[in-house]
């Protein structure tokens, strides 16, 4: 259930509600727009008699009775998109190998490099900890995607999440994935669309890019795409690139490597760190046409 306060509400009356709430042990999410207060009521359904209490509450404009198992990432709960600023960016990062070893490069190359921003993944709820110095953004792992014990401690340690859509995750599982990290206290969670499996081979995954313009609509939370997952091969992660910018996508999740032949994982589809530069310029009239349709 989500509450829409009447412009004319004060904090003292959200307030009111929400310890109303909170005696009826449902946790209230509270949302501070521009014109006005929505509460989102976590928690399962609240009985009738409380609904109309609360209706006719004269500082109440409207009660919004959500059927969908996500309430938090819906735009039912906040209309408007939600920007997640990472040290002035939205960036990316990768591999699973190295563990201390990787930890070690990382604190390294960020000494070096200090001003930009770095993404991980974390494979496991116990690596939280050793990496909360080392990286501004978590990321969720496709395989890790409905690891609710990861999802849960993640919620609870104060960094923005980009959150993979599974292998063979739905769009709902997807987003009750990042409503769980949300209702975990997490306030930045970034989803990436990388691919599901279906029965073709020729390509690693599939992109699917109608369920990113669809998941657009029903989520304000940002969306990234990857193309290198999504296709598995160097030739496809342009191409893959502009569709995704086509499709309505926040930004792009992209694998490069100084030398792909050696690479320890993911060497068909890393971009050599040579060609990056051709490859943004490539897909830049792309991302400029995209922005000029968002603006429109
Ligand atoms: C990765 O980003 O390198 C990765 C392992 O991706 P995914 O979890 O989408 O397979
Ligand atoms: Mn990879």
């Amino acid at each position: 259930m989500i509450i829409i306060m009447k412009p004319t509400a004060t904090q003292a009356d959200v307030q009111t509600i929400c310890d109303w709430i909170t005696s009826l042990r449902y946790q209230p999410r509270v949302t501070t727009g521009s014109d006005q207060t929505i509460i989102a009521c976590i928690g399962s359904e609240i009985n009738p008699q409380t609904v109309a209490q609360l209706e006719a509450l004269p500082t109440v404009q409207e009660i919004i009775h959500v059927s969908k198992k996500y309430k938090l990432v819906s735009r039912d709960f906040k209309p408007e998109d939600t920007v997640i600023d990472i040290k002035g960016t939205k960036v990316t990062y990768d591999f699973q190998g190295l563990k201390e070893e990787g930890i070690r490069v990382l604190r390294e190359v960020k000494r070096d490099f200090p001003d930009i921003a770095y993404i991980t993944e974390v494979p496991g709820p116990t690596q939280i900890e050793g990496l909360m110095d080392v990286t501004d953004v978590f990321q969720v792992g496709a395989r890790n995607s409905q690891n609710y014990d990861l999802l849960e401690r993640l919620g609870k340690a104060g960094k923005p999440v980009i959150l993979k859509r599974g292998i063979a995750g739905t769009v709902e599982e997807w987003l009750q994935s990042a409503e769980y990290l949300m209702a975990n206290g997490c306030k930045e969670v970034i989803l990436c669309e990388r691919g599901i499996r279906t029965y073709e081979t020729i390509t690693r995954n599939c992109l699917d890019l109608g369920s990113l313009a669809a998941t657009k609509r029903l989520t304000h939370l940002p969306i990234v795409a990857d193309p290198s997952h999504g296709g598995g091969k160097l030739e496809l992660v342009e191409p893959l690139s502009r569709a995704a910018l086509g499709a309505g996508c926040d930004g792009l999740l992209v694998e490069t490597h100084p030398d792909p032949k050696h690479a320890f994982s993911d060497a068909a589809q890393q971009i050599p760190s040579a060609q990056f530069g051709d490859y943004l310029k490539a897909i830049a009239p792309w991302r400029e046409l995209a922005m000029a349709a968002r603006r429109a």
